[in-house]
Parts: structure tokens; sequence; C-alpha cells
């Protein structure tokens, strides 16, 4: 396993009973290890022609910013309901209780360009799978999307089929 999964700590019964957070901060909070994530991830994607990194709020922002930059690409938003301040385009996606409305700006992508979609972490795959038919919604080419941690037992990676998804660590 990889010396990354020493930097990602399990928070038990957050944000409610049952689950088991895996917390990245302390992999952010350390030079080297976010630095080796922008590595892997640079190097997985530095032949690919980026044209945007679409990161997913909150903590896609962090992950995604920081690789837009080393791409050369330009960095875009999705966001939770409400949050941003132009005319935006909206996915509606099933949650295990209800459901979610997740926003982008709608002129941030548009037919044929070329985007990553990134996020910390995929669970059941419903938010990586909203936002990916989002950005299909507009023509763009998703190439792929990729996300730090894989909760493998989850299958989140079948709920997002036919999309394409790339993991560093998987659990
Ligand atoms: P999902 O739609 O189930 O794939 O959930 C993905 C989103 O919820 C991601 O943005 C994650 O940051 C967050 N998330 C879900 N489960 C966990 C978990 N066990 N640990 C950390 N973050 C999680």
């Amino acid at each position: 396993m990889s010396v990354l999964t020493k930097y990602i700590r399990d928070i038990k019964d957050f944000p409610k009973k049952g689950i088991v957070f895996k917390d990245i901060t302390p992999l952010l909070k350390n030079p080297q290890t976010f630095a080796e994530v922008n590595r892997i991830l640079f190097e997985q994607y530095k032949q690919s022609k980026i044209d945007y990194v679409v990161g997913i709020e909150s903590r896609g922002f962090i992950i995604g910013a920081a690789l837009a930059v080393q791409l050369k690409a330009g960095f875009i938003p999705i966001r939770k309901k409400g949050k941003l301040p132009y005319k935006t385009i909206q996915k509606t996606y099933d949650l295990e209780y209800g459901t979610d409305i997740i926003e982008m700006h709608v002129d941030a992508v548009k037919k044929n360009d070329r985007v990553l979609l990134v996020d910390d972490l995929i669970a059941t795959g419903g938010t990586l799978r909203a936002c990916a038919e989002l950005v299909a919604s507009q023509g763009a080419e998703l190439v792929d999307i990729a996300v730090v941690v894989e909760l493998e037992f989850l299958k989140g990676r079948k709920t997002l089929n036919p999309y394409p998804l790339y993991s560093i660590i998987k659990y």
C-alpha cells in the first residue's frame, strides 16, 4: 500500500453513525504528500491536452486547482445549489435519504472542451456521476475522472460506468 495511506485518517461515525470518514487533511498538511499526489496526477495527465480541470466542492477544489496550475489548464468549480453567482445549469441526484443538487456556470464548459473531473474521494459514485453528466450535457469531452481515494467496496466505479475513473489509493 502507498505511503500516502498513512496520511489519511479514519474518523469513525462522521458525519453520522456508521460512516468511516476518510480525512485527507493530514495528507494536505504535509508538503511532501500533497506534492506527491499532485505529481502522480500530473504524470497521469500531462500528455492529455486538458483544457479545464473541473473540481467538485469542496475538497475537489484543493486537489483540482493545484493540478490545473501544473497542467496549464483552467479551473472550473462545481458547487452545491445556490453558491455560484452567475446563471447555472443544474443536476439533481439521489442521496441515501432524499436528493441533492449540484450546479455549474452555464458558460463554464463548451462543446469539445477537454475536461478532467476531479474530486478527493469516490464513495457510491452518485456525486461524480451527476457531475460527469452535467459536463457531458454541454458537449464537452470528459477525458477522465480522477480521485485520490476510491472506496472500492461501495462500487462507485460501476455507478460511473460508462464514464472512466482513475484513483490513486483504493480501500
Ligand atoms: P458519493 O457521491 O457517495 O461518491 O460521495 C462522494 C462525496 O462525498 C465526495 O465529495 C466525498 O468527499 C464525500 N464522501 C463520501 N463518503 C466519504 C467518506 N467515507 N470519507 C470521506 N469523504 C466522503
